[in-house]
């Protein structure tokens, strides 16, 4: 009898853990479920919030970080994402994913050595594939390359560049980027709080780097790159810059959800001196390209596709200023960056379908 009073509250101990365990085991299934759900419908702001309140509850499990760290990634929020991606790796090494993504994070950021040697662990890892290894060979190739440049600093940027000859242009460079950072910063109430890295190459060093179409007159992928010969012509060194400095604001107050035609529409938008009618052009016997087969990045594009392009996505972004103003383009991009998906940021912020304005910038004049 007293025995078995005494094991009694241990039995009902036990079995309420038991509960416990298993509703929190449910709640996590949950919440993981919802994290996937949202990550595969563009809502990043409620996947990053799904996945830390499980990864709060389950914090051993590598999936609830990874999936905590892809969903920072698309808001911008790079050091809450690699942090995730960090602890994914931690808890589970051979985690081929989260490597791939964080060496990628670390890549945009400029820090090659990084990327490299997360390359060369999963190198000793994983299944090693000729992709992988074609772009390990890639950053070793600009990692080598930077090695040889020399620094030169403003307030906000630092220039790379090879030949002590090319300071000159890269002060020029970093004069001319000031600039547009109080011009572009002005525009969009937002100034970035990191040194943005300008990087000078000569035409085939930034060919053979970047891997982009022969049209493009220089890249931004969380680095500004340049090459050199596209600054010749004094009139288009403003406008290139410019453009390029555009995109790193937007993608820092919109996250990496910004559809390509929006980013390439502001920036081109926010040129100094932007003629409008130049912009709003449509090539002659070519109908503008459809929006939707704009949201990602133009690099795929032929040369006469990408003029297309530009064009259909500086109308674009001409219309909404016109209709709503830059301050609700603003607003729409602090939506993004919350994690709001693309179209329903759209219709709040446009009062209109993101497809009735996509399909009329597709086949009109
Ligand atoms: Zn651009």
């Amino acid at each position: 009898m007293t025995i078995r009073v005494l094991i009694a509250p241990t039995l009902l101990l036990v079995a309420v853990a038991a509960a416990a365990d298993d509703s929190r085991t449910r709640e996590v299934i949950a919440l993981e479920r919802a994290g996937t759900a949202a990550i595969e419908s563009g809502r990043f702001g409620d996947a990053l919030a799904a996945f830390s309140r499980a990864a709060a509850v389950r914090p051993r499990d590598a999936n609830l970080c990874f999936g905590a760290g892809v969903a920072a990634f698309m808001l911008a929020q790079d050091d809450i994402a690699q942090a995730r991606f960090e602890c994914a790796l931690a808890l589970n090494p051979d985690f081929l994913e989260a490597a791939l993504w964080l060496a990628d994070l670390h890549h945009r950021a400029g820090r090659l050595t990084d990327a490299i040697s997360i390359y060369e662990d999963i190198q000793q890892r994983s299944a090693w594939t000729s992709k992988l290894q074609q772009k390990l060979d890639g950053w070793r190739k600009e990692q080598e390359l930077q090695r040889r440049f020399r620094e030169a600093h403003s307030k906000h940027f630092v220039a790379l560049f090879e030949r002590a000859d090319d300071e000159p242009v890269a002060r020029d460079v970093m004069a001319r980027l000031e600039a547009a950072y109080r011009r572009i910063g002005q525009v969009l109430g937002a100034y970035p709080s990191r040194t943005i890295t300008v990087v000078l190459y000569t035409r085939d060093q930034f060919d053979d780097v970047t891997g982009l179409a022969a049209w493009s007159a220089a890249a931004y992928d969380g680095r500004i790159q340049l090459p050199m010969g596209a600054l010749e012509m004094p009139e288009e060194r403003d406008r290139i810059l410019s453009h390029e400095f555009a995109h790193a604001i937007i993608g820092i107050v919109g996250g990496r959800t910004v559809p390509a035609w929006m980013s390439e529409g502001l920036a081109t938008a926010l040129e100094p001196a932007a003629i409008p009618d130049k912009d709003a052009r449509v090539v002659p016997g070519r109908v503008p390209l459809r929006l939707s087969e704009l949201e990602r990045g133009f690099i795929r594009l032929s040369s006469s596709d990408a003029e297309a392009a530009y064009v259909s996505s500086a109308r674009a972004v001409r219309l909404l200023i016109e209709r709503r103003g830059m301050s609700t383009i603003i607003a729409l991009l602090h939506d993004l960056a919350r994690g709001i998906p693309f179209a329903r940021a759209f219709a709040q912020r446009l009062a209109m379908r993101y497809e009735d304005f996509a399909a009329r910038i597709g086949t009109s004049q």
